[in-house]
């Protein structure tokens, strides 16, 4: 998830992009990057690692004139942080410059192809291969511009948010999007493009939001042009619209909170970390970690997972995971106890790490650990280039875009989401799931983002739920099975931004303790979807009641039961057991958040926490 803008216009662009990039660095800061047309037709780009400070001071002595240019903020996902991976690319020849957003899937098919024509690359990117391709196209089939980037984008697959220039060409600017934003400020006399309507409001409050599949010409003087890539001959009327929002609002994409908005974000998320890997039509997942070394887990003595807090709840559903559908026994340590407690680790166990940031100090250790003594390194992070990134053998990127609120919600979800998709391919290549439970859990993988967007329409419900809850001073969460860990990840939300005390207990150790602490003022959320333990999650639903415990179920679309034992309950949809981890923790997210913000707590900031723990 990067950062784009764009400007063409009467003034000198480069001070305008650089306000842009700060303002949507909250989108990304792993390099930053310029390209500029100036008076003589040279077509500039200057970029850099890091942050657009480090852009700003390394353009100090260059020649930055230009009244066109197109300028990025990279959140990396194909290759680390460097600056040959920073944007803007250049083509072969170096005429045309081109700044992306998103993830072009069929990168790798259509570098072969260009390699082929005598291409070279300069990136490990997934974007330089639409830039090289936008060339080809103008070269092979004698396109302009805007032409031959409405070829290219018919040939590829993916997210994207694109702008283009041209050397010699300081009056054009192409634009694009699919499934990623962009928005387009309409200004007097000056075009600006953003990521979002933060990077250009100061410009304009005169906007347009494109659709995707749309391909759009800028060109001085003229109107706006639209063309769709489904039908190039169907031309668009621009609909300009006013911008309402303030600049806070707009980063926070219209929600009070990042944490909101990485709640809704969610489907989103999900939908990168699969893309390219679920193949939604052949209903099979292609996971390069687990196709390369598929073989090492298959001999592997036992698979240990080390995390912390968030990312060791969803290690603890990883175990439910590999388990269940691949036969391989599995241990899940915290990280800060792991390391220090001289654990036996054999040559022939593979460790999985799992860190949002990919810099958990505890968790760096403890793959350190493991590596010294010979085990196999698996890295699961969201963060490309990080040091978890860096100490592994193998690993999957979750893709999730920058979490901003510092209690995780995205970042879980995906984490989840790839310890499934590795679990699935997996016991498909170990032979350990019949072929028709893959396909039924792979088939609703591919719905599993509508299934939260239908839980998102209840929350009204749950915010008017969450007021009658504010006054407790204590929760109880309770699950079973693969909700037991989703029972412990809703009580460290509450926790984290509400300050409210809470335990997650898998549901039939409360009569070994808990029990005690139930009387009619104690809220105990029972994560209770309708899978093999319902009756035994059901008698536990009724020993609360017999102690007058006020219970908020967590219950599948059409339950009876439990509805019956309860006034508090939010529905979930069905889906398949080992996915219900993804569903059932939205409602808890959500009921959290909610009543922290009834509680005045400052959500995106909670007191004494930080967002990515680089200390022991
Ligand atoms: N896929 C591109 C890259 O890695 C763009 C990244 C993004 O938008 O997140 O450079």
């Amino acid at each position: 998830m990067c950062g784009i803008v764009g400007y063409m216009g009467k003034q000198q662009a480069f001070p305008i992009l650089i306000k842009g990039l700060q303002r949507l660095e909250y989108r990304g800061y792993d390099s930053a990057g310029v390209a500029l047309v100036n008076e003589n037709g040279d077509l500039n780009v200057y970029k850099t690692k890091g942050k657009v400070s480090d852009l700003e001071n390394f353009c100090a002595d260059k020649d930055i004139t230009g009244t066109v240019g197109i300028a990025h903020t990279r959140w990396a996902t194909h290759g680390e942080p460097s600056k040959r991976n920073a944007h803007p690319h250049y083509s072969q020849s170096k005429n045309i410059a081109l700044i992306h957003n998103g993830i072009i899937e069929n990168y790798l098919t259509i570098k072969k192809f260009l390699i082929s024509k005598g291409y070279t690359f300069q990136s490990e990117t997934d974007t330089e291969v639409l830039c090289q391709l936008i060339e080809y196209m103008m070269q092979e089939h004698n396109l302009t511009l805007y032409d031959a980037v409405y070829q290219a984008l018919k040939q590829v697959t993916g997210a994207y948010s694109i702008g283009v220039i041209e050397r010699n060409n300081p009056n054009t600017i192409i634009t694009s999007k699919m499934s990623s934003p962009l928005v387009i400020g309409v200004g007097r006399e000056e075009f600006l493009l953003g990521s979002d309507a933060s990077a250009i409001i100061e410009f304009t409050k005169n906007v347009i939001y494109p659709k995707d599949g749309q391909v759009i010409r800028i060109e001085r003087g003229k109107e706006i042009e639209i063309c769709c890539l489904e039908d190039r001959e169907q031309k668009i009327k621009p609909e300009i619209q006013q911008i309402q929002l303030s600049l806070e609002d707009i980063e926070k994409g219209g929600f009070d909170h990042f944490m909101l908005k990485e709640i809704f974000e969610q489907p989103k998320s999900l939908s990168l970390c699969m893309n390219g890997r679920l193949q939604r039509e052949k209903k099979e997942i292609i996971l390069n970690g687990i196709q390369e070394y598929g073989d090492v887990f298959a001999k592997a003595r036992r698979i240990i997972i080390s995390a912390c807090g968030t990312s060791w709840h969803a290690g603890l559903i990883g175990k439910y995971l590999f388990e269940a559908l691949c036969r391989i026994p599995v241990e899940v340590e915290v990280a800060s106890e792991f390391r220090y407690r001289n654990p036996v680790i054999y040559p022939d166990d593979v460790f999985i790490a799992i860190s949002q940031s990919g810099e958990t100090a505890d968790t760096l250790a403890a793959m350190e650990l493991a590596k010294k003594q010979g085990a196999f390194i698996y890295g699961i992070c969201n963060v490309v280039g990080s040091s978890v990134a860096r100490l592994t053998d193998s690993g999957t990127y979750t893709h999730a875009g920058p979490e901003i609120g510092v209690a995780s919600t995205k970042a879980f979800t995906t984490q989840v989401c790839v310890l499934v998709m590795m679990a699935l391919s997996l016991a498909k290549q170990l032979k350990t799931i019949k072929d028709e439970d893959y396909h039924r859990i792979v088939t609703e993988l591919c719905n599993i983002e509508a299934k939260i967007e239908k839980i998102f329409e209840k929350k009204d419900e749950i915010k008017e739920m969450s007021k009658i809850f504010t006054y407790a001073r204590n929760f109880l969460y309770l699950g079973r099975g693969y909700n037991y860990p989703v029972a412990m990840e809703g009580a460290l939300k509450l926790k984290e931004i509400s300050y409210i005390h809470a335990e997650g207990y898998p549901a039939a150790e409360m009569k070994h303790g808990p029990i005690a602490l139930i009387d009619e003022e104690m809220p105990i959320v029972v994560v209770a979807p309708h899978y093999h333990l319902y009756n035994k999650i059901l008698s536990n639903v009724q020993e609360v009641k017999a102690r007058k415990g006020r219970i908020i179920a967590i219950v599948t679309e059409g339950d009876t039961e439990i509805k019956k034992q309860t006034d508090y309950y939010i529905e979930i949809p069905k889906t398949e057991e080992c996915l219900s981890p993804i569903l059932s923790v939205i409602p808890l997210q959500l009921l959290s958040y909610y009543i922290a913000v009834a509680k005045g707590r400052d959500v995106d900031k909670p007191r004494n926490l930080a967002k990515s723990v680089t200390v022991e």
